[in-house]
C-alpha cells in the first residue's frame, strides 16, 4: 500500500520569524553574488564567451553569466558518456540510489542558496521556491527508493520445473534530458536522476533562461558521487544544442518537458535517425479545465481557482486555463473572484507579501499582451489586476480574467496568469466534457461538485492525466500524485510515479535450464 520507504523533504515555516531570518540572510547573499554556468563535461567547467542572465523581476540586476556549449563540448560529452555507460550500468542499483540520497541531503543543506537562485533566475516567489527545492529533493529520494525496489534484484518469474526465469531492468545508454525553465531545479533533477538511477549516462540541456540553478544541481550530483563522465551539462538554446544532441546516433533516449510543438519536432528528429528506435518521454502542455456546478461551495471554488490559475504566475503546465461555471452561480462566483483578485499582490517575488511574480521573459510577456488584445475584442473582461506603481523594471504582466462565449475561442495554451471563464447550463455537462476532450490535450482537470454522479461522470469521461476533485489542481506531490498527461499533453509515464523509471530502461529476460 505505501510503496518503498523514503524520507519526506524538509520544509520551512514561512510564518516563523526565527526560521525566516537566516533564510532571508542566505538568500540576500545569493542575490549579491554573481553565479556561473558553463558546459560541464567530464566534471570540468569549460570557458568561453559568457552571456549575462538577468533577473526577470528586475532587469537592472544580473544574476550571473552563462557560457553556452558548442559542437566540441557536445561531441566530447557524447564520447565520454558513451564510454562510461557500460561501467555505470553495471554499478549496483544500490550504489546509484545512494548517490541520489546523498544529492537530496546536499540539496537540503543548500536549501536557502537554491531558493535564492530560483527566485533570482526564474522569478519564483518565496513559497514557490521552497516547493521547488523540496520537489527536487523528493524526486531524488523517491527515485532512489524505486530503484532499490525494482532495479536491485531481478524479478523471479514462474517457470516449469527445471527452468529458472528472471526479468531485470538495465539502462538504455546515453539519455538526453531537456528541461524547462518553469521548474528549473525540480523537473531538471527529476529527469536527470531518474535516468541516472536507471543505469543511463546523461547529457542534460537546461532551458536557456535557467542554466545557473541547473549548474548548481549538476555540481551537487557530482559531489554526491555521480562519476564525472556519467553526467554532463550542456547549456544553450534548443536550436544550437538541443537539436544536434537529439539527432546524434549516440543518444539512446530523450526525456523532454516543454511545449507540444517542440516535442513533435524531437519525435520527428528521432524518427529520422538511422539505427535503433529511440524512445521519447515527453511532458508537454495542457488546456486544463475546471468544471464547477451549482452544488459547489463558492468560497472554496474561488480559493482553488486563484491557486490553480494564478499561482506561479500561471506558468505551470498543470495550471487552470478554462473555468466552466454553471450559469446559475456564475454572477455570484464572478463577483467573488474579481473581489479576491483585487486582494492579490503582483510584485517582486523576493518579498514575502508578493503573491504573483513576473513572467519569465520578454517573449512570454509579449505573447500574453497580444492574447489580452485579442481577448479584449472577443470576450468580456471580468477583472484586470493593477500592477504596483513602484515595480522595478521587469517582465510583469497584470493577471486578468475573461468571460468567453465558448472554449473554441482558445486555440492554444496561454502560458501565464490569465483565467478564461465559460458558462454552462445544467443540461450541458456532456457538451462541456466533449469540448474539453476536443482540445486534444489531457493533462489536469478540476471538478468542484458535491454531487457524486456528476463527479463520476466527469471523471469517467474526461481524458486527463491528473483529476482533482473539490480542491486546487496544481502541485502534484512526488510519489503521491504521479504527474503527467496524455494526447497533446505527453507520452507518459508519470513523473514521480511507480512506473517512471521503467521507461528509462530496457527489460531483459534470462532463462536458465537447470
Ligand atoms: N508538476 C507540476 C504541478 O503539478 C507541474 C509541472 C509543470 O508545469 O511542468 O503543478
Amino acid at each position: 500500500l505505501f510503496g518503498p520507504e523514503r524520507k519526506n523533504s524538509k520544509g520551512i515555516d514561512l510564518t516563523d520569524l526565527a526560521e525566516l531570518l537566516p533564510l532571508d540572510r542566505a538568500m540576500g547573499q545569493v542575490v549579491k553574488e554573481t553565479h556561473q554556468a558553463a558546459p560541464i563535461v567530464g566534471g570540468r567547467a569549460r570557458s568561453g564567451n559568457a552571456r549575462p542572465i538577468l533577473n526577470p523581476a528586475d532587469l537592472r540586476r544580473t544574476v550571473g553569466q552563462v557560457v553556452e556549449a558548442g559542437a566540441p563540448e557536445l561531441d566530447e560529452a557524447l564520447a565520454r558518456a558513451s564510454r562510461a555507460h557500460e561501467d555505470w550500468s553495471r554499478t549496483p542499483a544500490e550504489t546509484r540510489a545512494l548517490c541520489l540520497d546523498r544529492a537530496a541531503d546536499l540539496m537540503e543543506a543548500e536549501l536557502p542558496r537554491l531558493m535564492g537562485l530560483a527566485i533570482a533566475e526564474a522569478g519564483k516567489t518565496v513559497p514557490d521556491a521552497l516547493a521547488e527545492v523540496r520537489e527536487a529533493v523528493d524526486f531524488c529520494r523517491y527515485y532512489a527508493a524505486r530503484a532499490r525496489a525494482d532495479f536491485a534484484q531481478p524479478l523471479r518469474l514462474p517457470g516449469p520445473t527445471g527452468e529458472r526465469n528472471e526479468l531485470r531492468f538495465a539502462g538504455r545508454g546515453v539519455f538526453a534530458c531537456i528541461s524547462p525553465w518553469n521548474f528549473p531545479l525540480a523537473i531538471f533533477s527529476g529527469q536527470v536522476t531518474a535516468a541516472l538511477v536507471s543505469g543511463n549516462c546523461v547529457i542534460a540541456k537546461p532551458a536557456e533562461q535557467t542554466p545557473l540553478i541547473a549548474a548548481a544541481a549538476v555540481r551537487i550530483l557530482h559531489q554526491a558521487g555521480i562519476p564525472a563522465d556519467v553526467l554532463h551539462l550542456l547549456p544553450g538554446d534548443g536550436e544550437k544544442v538541443g537539436a544536434p544532441l537529439v539527432a546524434d546516433p549516440r543518444v539512446a533516449g530523450v526525456a523532454f518537458t516543454g511545449s507540444t510543438e517542440v516535442a513533435r519536432g524531437i519525435n520527428r528528429a528521432l524518427a529520422a535517425k538511422d539505427g535503433p528506435i529511440v524512445p521519447l518521454i515527453a511532458e508537454t502542455g495542457g488546456q486544463n479545465a475546471m468544471i464547477v456546478d451549482s452544488s459547489a461551495l463558492p468560497e472554496q471554488v474561488v480559493r482553488d481557482v486563484l491557486i490553480s490559475g494564478l499561482q506561479s504566475a500561471g506558468q505551470r503546465c498543470s495550471a487552470l486555463r478554462v473555468l466552466f461555471v454553471q450559469q446559475d452561480i456564475a454572477p455570484k462566483l464572478e463577483k467573488m473572484l474579481a473581489g479576491a483578485m483585487e486582494e492579490l499582490k503582483v510584485g517582486d517575488p523576493a518579498l514575502l507579501e508578493t503573491d504573483i511574480g513576473p513572467v519569465i521573459d520578454e517573449g512570454a510577456k509579449q505573447m500574453l499582451e497580444a492574447h489580452a488584445q485579442r481577448m479584449g475584442r472577443e470576450s468580456r473582461l471580468l477583472y484586470e489586476m493593477k500592477l504596483g506603481q513602484d515595480l522595478p523594471p521587469g517582465h510583469y504582466f497584470a493577471p486578468r480574467a475573461y468571460v468567453l462565449d465558448s472554449l473554441s475561442r482558445l486555440t492554444r495554451e496561454v502560458f501565464g496568469p490569465v483565467l478564461h471563464i465559460v458558462h454552462w447550463r445544467a443540461d450541458q455537462l456532456d457538451e462541456v466534457i466533449d469540448a474539453i476532450n476536443a482540445t486534444g490535450y489531457g493533462l489536469t482537470l478540476g471538478v468542484h461538485s458535491r454531487i457524486d454522479s456528476t463527479q463520476r461522470r466527469v471523471w469517467e469521461r474526461v481524458r486527463a492525466g491528473n483529476t482533482y476533485v473539490n480542491r486546487n489542481m496544481i502541485g502534484a506531490v512526488v510519489g503521491v500524485q504521479p504527474f503527467g498527461g496524455e494526447g497533446l499533453s505527453g507520452t507518459g509515464p508519470k513523473a514521480g510515479g511507480p512506473h517512471y523509471l521503467h521507461r528509462f530502461a530496457v527489460e531483459r529476460t534470462l532463462t536458465i535450464d537447470t
